[in-house]
């Protein structure tokens, strides 16, 4: 051949190989190593970010949870056999998403946003990722405007302020869940929006929440977010995320939410076993190195936005169940240094009928005082310290039997103090006729009254006033606050109805 015939047909053949183009970018692909109990262990995917949602052979989907050299780690969402040894999983770039907005409203969803009520399909509602950062240390607000509970004991003594992260910690069967319902039903009218997340619940209990949420009226502004005892781990896992999803939408909107966990110890729990099954290496009471992490991201959502932000908020009321009252173990007090406080209950009050079981001592808030109401500042400054002398008195006079007559009138006042305090489940109490039976305890105006007999008294008082004097409350009401008139309204009154209560 001649050499130019050689160069033209070089040039040709390069001509044609420059005009091939090549679609090589690689799609980051792996294989399935290893699948049980819904982990999974990926070799390949080196490109896989944490939190990635990942596609598992076209059947089901998973969470990357896991980065190491050659391999992923990862946790399986809905049905976990699908997920099998040899499946090829490929990256998409994409975080969970669950569905936000008003569409949400009285409905109950699993932790993927799906809908278990029956109730039909969300359409056409906006998605949010599950894991987003926390707002800013600039884009935060003040706490200043309380959320009130209408229980009672914890208004003024544990107050909670739109904003705040508050624990509520105790045994099993101390009433935890309780609380957080009552603070749900209470919100009733408010403009705020409840969510409410079961983590590893039993579906029974789940079941009559809800139907303790209809009755009360109080499904038209709340969420329930529901993993049961039965789904697995890592939906159980993820419960908590979707529902600080789904109460974002709603804050950056400016609205104020309150999110209730419920329970963190059956998250950690839950976050244990998968931990355990990808091998991580167990650190104290067998939870993996980062259960810290685990919790504090979740909390850290909570806020209050600022003005320029639009003022929302997220109040946060985390459950966490403790074993025998030790507040000391790990998971406890983890989460007791991430929130701004805690409302400890105790099976000994509970079963001994002081009900909601608050143990004043170890109870604080730390921020929500500040956002009291003034009349409610006025009347509950003393109270605490006054329950606190009362119960260690208490425990004195168990020993003797001679007290001096000043000291047995204390123990008296106490235990009026004691059943003013007490409050049935699901009764809540609004802040202006809390104000008021707090003004009657602070000034002892009952002292002539048996303790059997306080809570009626309390009762079939506050009844007299609304007929009588209906003024008096209007303006505790409006007011927030108590005047001296008003105080001496409320003396007035009490000394009248004093003389027609049937003791
Ligand atoms: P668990 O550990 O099972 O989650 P819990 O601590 O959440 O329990 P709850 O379920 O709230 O407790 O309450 C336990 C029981 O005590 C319920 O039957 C509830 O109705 C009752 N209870 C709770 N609070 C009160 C109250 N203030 N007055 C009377 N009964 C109450
Ligand atoms: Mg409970």
């Amino acid at each position: 051949m001649e050499q130019e015939e050689i160069t033209l047909i070089e040039t040709g053949i390069r001509k044609k190989i420059n005009s091939v183009t090549l679609d090589y970018a690689v799609k980051p692909a792996g294989r399935v190593s290893f699948s049980g109990d819904g982990v999974i262990k990926i070799d390949g995917l080196g490109s896989a970010k944490y939190g990635e949602l990942l596609d598992v052979g076209g059947e089901t989907q998973a969470i990357v949870l896991g980065l190491y050299e050659n391999e992923v780690d990862a946790i399986v969402l809905g049905e976990e056999d699908k997920a099998s040894a040899g499946m090829i999983v490929k990256a998409t770039g994409r975080i969970v998403e669950v569905p936000v907005g008003k569409k949400l409203l009285g409905r109950v969803v699993n932790p993927l946003g799906t809908p278990i009520d029956g109730m039909g399909e969300i359409k056409g509602a906006k998605r949010r990722p599950i894991e987003a950062p926390a707002p800013e240390i600039s884009d935060r607000g003040k706490v200043n405007t309380p959320l009130q509970t209408g229980i009672l004991a914890i208004d003024s003594m544990v107050p909670i302020g739109r904003g705040q992260r508050e624990l509520i910690i105790g045994d099993r069967q101390t009433g935890k869940t309780s609380i957080a319902i009552d603070s749900i039903i209470n919100q009733k009218g408010k403009g705020v929006v409840c969510i409410y997340v079961a983590i590893g619940q039993k579906a029974s209990s789940v079941s009559s929440i809800l139907h303790t949420l209809i009755e009360h009226d109080a499904m038209d502004y709340t969420v329930i977010v529901c993993s049961t005892a039965k789904d697995s781990a890592p939906l159980q896992y993820i419960a908590p995320y979707s529902g600080c999803a789904i109460a974002e939408e709603f804050m950056y909107e400016g609205k104020d939410v309150l999110i209730v966990y419920d329970d963190l110890s059956k998250h950690a729990v839950a976050y244990r076993s998968m931990s355990l099954l990808l091998k991580r290496p167990p650190g104290r009471e067998a939870y993996p190195g980062d259960i810290f992490y685990l919790h504090s991201r979740l909390l850290e959502r909570a806020a209050k936005l600022s003005a320029q932000k639009g003022g929302g908020s997220i109040t946060a009321l985390p459950i966490v169940e403790t074993l025998a009252g030790d507040i000391s173990s790990y998971v406890p007090t983890n989460i007791i240094s991430i929130t701004d406080g805690q409302i400890y209950l105790e099976s000994e009050l509970f079963n001994s009928g002081v009900r909601p079981a608050v143990n004043v001592g170890l109870s604080v808030s730390r921020v929500g005082s500040a956002a009291q109401v003034p009349g409610m500042k006025k009347v509950s400054g003393k109270l605490r310290l006054d329950l606190s002398q009362y119960r260690e008195l208490a425990v004195f006079a168990r020993f003797g039997s001679d007290l001096d007559s000043q000291t047995a009138a204390k123990l008296e006042q106490g235990r009026r103090t004691t059943e003013t305090l007490k409050q049935d489940v699901h009764v809540t109490i609004p802040v202006e006729r809390q104000i008021i039976l707090l003004y009657i305890t602070m000034k002892e105006l009952n002292k002539n009254v048996a303790v059997k007999d306080a809570a009626r008294f309390n009762e079939e008082f506050f009844g007299y006033l609304v007929a009588a004097y209906p003024q008096v409350v209007e303006d505790v009401r409006k007011s927030g606050d108590i005047s001296m008139d008003t105080g001496i309204a409320i003396e007035d009154a009490v000394e009248e109805f004093g003389r027609i209560f049937k003791k």
